[in-house]
């Protein structure tokens, strides 16, 4: 089926339509092919890591284990805390980089922070 996804951005509600019956995807749908997508990419890497760094499928599930254990609660999510001030300990606003209170930058201690 040929559908066409007017706007890629998850955000903005148009449907995806396909040209040819009409039909509109569901946002879900939408959200499961791009996960597909995603899952399928995630595999091509590990793969990589797999071949070329001989780390096994065990020693990758027990580094998931502790990474998901990592904000208290071993649940299959990673919820990352409210990143504070590293002058005042005021908690961050995410969409800005200085401190609304004194101004400060805090380093971005990991790429996961900024997401
Ligand atoms: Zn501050």
């Amino acid at each position: 089926m040929a559908f066409v996804n007017y706007n890629n951005n998850m955000a903005n509600q148009q449907p995806a339509v396909n040209i040819e019956t009409g039909a509109s995807k569901s946002d879900m749908e939408l959200l499961q092919e791009r996960f597909e997508k995603l899952k399928l990419v995630t595999m091509a890497l590990w793969t990589f890591l797999k071949d070329e760094k001989g780390i096994t499928e065990e020693a990758l599930i027990a580094r998931v284990k502790e990474i998901d254990s990592f904000d208290g609660s071993s649940d299959g999510k990673l919820k990352l805390g409210i990143k504070k001030c590293g002058k005042c300990g005021k908690a961050l606003n995410p969409k800005f980089e200085k401190c609304l209170y004194c101004g400060f930058v805090t380093p971005v201690g990991s790429i996961f922070e900024t997401f």
